[in-house]
């Protein structure tokens, strides 16, 4: 018999350990469980579909189970749910909801790699229909029905997160009136509130109505009650973040650790011999603040996966961590971020400088040219960056991944300010943002010496 990989969750997370350990064991039995009815698609895409840039649900999906199977030797099995772990006897109750049938499946290698759920506060009439998330293909092609409908005039998008955002620039693109409606001081919370602020104030200029420090307190049809009044709604998207799915891996007995997400070390394994994890159900560890942390990301889950797999495989490979990098967009404006930002500096115990400057994305005279800010942090007398912010138009969000990319590197700001790079009118002033930024701060920290 050959040993069996058993795999549970049908996305990066999951796939892309599968994935791997198929190429580097040709000889293992490979069964993947995905309780939905896709597997590896794009959640990322999701606003882009419903807001209409991208053409249709399709299009997002990578790898159907016909080309698992086929190219991979992957038995992936959709609408098949993982019900309970049985750590002791190897095998995992499996409830096939296509057929009705619940049947027991033994592995001798187990990866979990069940996402996240989105947080769902104990708010009544969350429950009515016109209250929708955004998490799975399924509620994209709910909303996707509805926008094909009409008569979706009036969008509430309760929470202001990236998601929430995205979701507010897809229903402004099918013709709504849209309203953020956040509890948070500023939009965008995993900013520092001085750049969540001006991101509050780039999403008014493109006709949104944005509600913050307003907490919603119920829904009824067609109505949705705040602490400061009611709003008409044909339809609220919820975006208030998500929690890691790791209930079923807890109750088996797999350790967690912070906010509940599974505890994993830099290989992928969790504590219980045999049993590996990786993406939203997940820890990561955090490289500039120097711990474990929860980040829900596609990035990291298919990173996770891929290092799951190849070890899984008989391979070695370790997941040094994230920086905390991110990035949107909401209409024009472009938001990222990277490393600590001040609150965050502050609990993990950094004494630090900051400077923020504004700039162009192009050279002033270039048409086209946008205004951009970038945010720094460096930590006092050593100057190595903490982190960093950019808001901004067209061309502002990526030059995140050049401070993304200091940040790992253990960079200071005065090393960034030396560093060559690319200029030509079309693409920045010739000092670009990052290096103007860079010089300020490292003049802020030699003053402070
Ligand atoms: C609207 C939206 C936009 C996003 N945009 C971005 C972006 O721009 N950039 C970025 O980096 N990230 C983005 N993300 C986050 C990204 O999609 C996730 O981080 C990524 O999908 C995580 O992969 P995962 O495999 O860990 O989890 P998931 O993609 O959630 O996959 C987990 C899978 O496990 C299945 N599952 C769970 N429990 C069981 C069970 N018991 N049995 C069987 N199957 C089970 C679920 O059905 C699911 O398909 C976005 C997410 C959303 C919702």
């Amino acid at each position: 018999m050959p040993e069996r990989l058993l795999v549970i969750g049908g996305d990066p997370g999951g796939m892309a350990a599968a994935s791997q350990a198929r190429r580097r064991r040709p000889d293992l039995e490979i069964v993947a469980l995905e309780k939905g009815r896709w597997t590896s698609y794009s959640a990322c895409g999701i606003p882009y579909v419903v807001g209409g840039t991208v053409s249709g649900l399709d299009q997002l999906i990578a790898r159907s189970p016909p080309v698992f199977r086929d190219q991979f030797r992957i038995d992936a099995r959709t609408e098949h749910e993982a019900m309970a772990i049985d750590l002791d006897a190897r095998t995992v109750e499996v409830r096939d909801h296509a057929h009705q049938r619940t049947y027991r499946l033994g592995f001798d290698i187990l990866h979990i790699g069940t996402g996240a759920l989105p947080r769902r506060p104990d708010i009544p009439g969350m429950n009515l229909p016109f209250v929708r998330g955004v998490q799975t293909l399924e509620d994209a092609d709910h909303l996707l029905q509805m926008v094909k409908a009409g008569g979706m005039e009036e969008v509430v998008v309760v929470g202001g997160g990236y998601i929430g955002l995205e979701m507010a620039e897809a229903f402004v693109m099918r013709g709504g009136h849209v309203t953020v409606v956040t509890n948070s001081p500023e939009v965008m919370a995993t900013l520092d509130p001085d750049m969540g602020a001006m991101v509050s104030e780039g999403m008014r200029g493109e006709r949104i109505e944005v509600r913050c420090g307003e907490a919603v307190i119920g829904f009824e049809d067609g109505i949705v009650h705040t602490e400061k009044g009611d709003l008409p709604a044909d339809l609220v998207v919820l975006g208030l973040g998500v929690e890691p799915n790791s209930k079923l891996a807890a109750e088996a007995g797999v350790a967690t650790g912070v906010r509940n997400a599974i505890a994993v070390d830099r290989r992928q394994r969790t504590p219980v011999d045999g049993v590996w994890a990786a993406g939203d159900c997940c820890e990561s560890f955090h490289r500039i603040a120097d711990r474990q942390v929860y980040v829900a990301l596609g990035t990291v889950a298919n990173k996770q996966g891929r290092v799951a797999g190849v070890n899984i495989g008989g391979g070695y490979a370790t997941f040094p961590g994230v920086v905390g990098t991110a990035i949107t967009k909401l209409c024009s404006l472009e938001v990222g971020r990277t490393g600590l930002t001040e609150r965050e500096a502050l609990a993990a115990g950094f004494q630090y400088e900051v400077v923020k400057v504004e700039s162009t994305t192009r050279a002033g005279y270039y048409p086209g040219a946008a205004p951009i800010t970038t945010k720094l942090l460096a930590e006092k007398r050593s100057g190595r960056l903490l982190g960093a912010q950019i808001v901004g138009r067209e061309g502002a969000a990526k030059r995140i991944d050049v401070l993304a990319t200091a940040l790992t590197a253990g960079m200071t700001v005065e090393d960034i300010t030396a560093l060559d790079l690319s200029y030509a009118p079309p693409f920045s002033p010739v000092w670009d943002p990052v290096l103007i930024a860079a010089r300020k701060a490292a003049e802020r920290i030699e003053a402070s010496r």
